[in-house]
C-alpha cells in the first residue's frame, strides 16, 4: 500500500489553506494508477481550492516497485555529495536483493523508473550515457549540458538516450549497439562488485565517471 497523509498547504498567491494528499511512499504494484499519475507529472501536483493557482509540490517521497525489485527514495534538491541515508538504512536494511536508489530531481526518478522497468542496469547506463555524450559533442561540436535513457529495443539489440545541445538545450536523440550497455556493465561490476544492492545509492553522472577511471586504472 501507498502510504498518504493529508497536509495543511498555505497557497503561494492567495494564502488560502488547502488540505492536500501528501505521498510518503508510492507503492507501484499494489496502486498502479500511483504510478500513471506520476510518470504524467501530476502526482504532486497542487492546485488551490479557492484561486486556482497551481504548482508543484517538492518534498521527500519513497518509490516502491515491489514487482520489479527496485526502490527510489526522491529527495528534492538533495547534497550530490551524499551516497547514502544512514535512516533508510536501517528501516530498510531486510530487503536482500531489493536495488535502492537516491535521486535528487522528479526526470531523474522517472529515468529511473524507466531503466528498472526495463529491466537494465542503472550503473551501466549511466556509464554508457557518458560515452554518448562524448559522441554527441564532438559530432554537434556543441555543449551538451543534460540527457537522459529513452530508448531500449530487445529485438534491435539497442538503446537510446535523448540530450540537450547547446545553448537553445535543442533535442537530440543517439541510439547505440547494446554491445556497448553490455560493456558498461562490465565497467560497473569491476567498480563495485556488490552491485549496490546494499543500501540506497545516489547513481549518476559522478559515479559513472569514477567507475570508468577507476577501470581505465586497472588496465
Ligand atoms: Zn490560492
Amino acid at each position: 500500500m501507498s502510504n498518504t497523509e493529508m497536509k495543511k498547504v498555505s497557497c503561494p498567491k492567495c494564502n488560502h489553506d488547502n488540505d492536500v494528499k501528501i505521498f510518503k511512499t508510492v507503492n507501484a504494484t499494489t496502486d498502479p494508477q500511483f504510478r500513471e499519475t506520476l510518470l504524467a507529472g501530476s502526482l504532486f501536483g497542487f492546485r488551490c481550492e479557492n484561486c486556482g493557482y497551481e504548482a508543484t509540490l517538492r518534498y521527500a517521497s519513497l518509490y516502491n516497485d515491489m514487482k520489479n525489485r527496485f526502490m527510489v527514495y526522491y529527495i528534492p534538491e538533495i547534497d550530490v555529495e551524499k551516497v547514502s541515508d544512514d535512516a533508510l538504512e536501517s528501516e530498510y536494511s531486510e530487503l536482500g536483493d531489493v536495488t535502492r536508489r537516491i535521486v535528487g530531481s522528479f526526470n531523474d526518478l522517472k529515468e529511473k523508473i524507466h531503466i528498472f522497468e526495463s529491466g537494465l542496469d542503472d550503473r551501466a547506463i549511466e556509464i554508457a550515457k557518458i560515452a554518448l555524450k562524448d559522441v554527441v559533442a564532438k559530432r554537434t561540436g556543441q555543449e551538451v549540458t543534460g540527457g537522459y535513457f529513452s530508448k531500449y529495443s530487445a529485438e534491435e539489440g539497442s538503446i537510446g538516450f535523448t540530450f540537450f545541445v547547446g545553448d537553445d538545450s535543442e533535442h537530440l536523440v543517439q541510439t547505440t549497439r547494446i554491445e556497448i550497455y553490455n560493456k558498461s556493465v562490465e565497467i560497473a561490476n569491476v567498480y563495485d562488485s556488490s552491485k549496490s544492492s546494499r543500501s540506497f545509492l545516489l547513481i549518476n553522472e559522478n559515479w559513472a565517471r569514477n567507475a570508468l577511471y577507476k577501470y581505465k586504472k586497472s588496465k
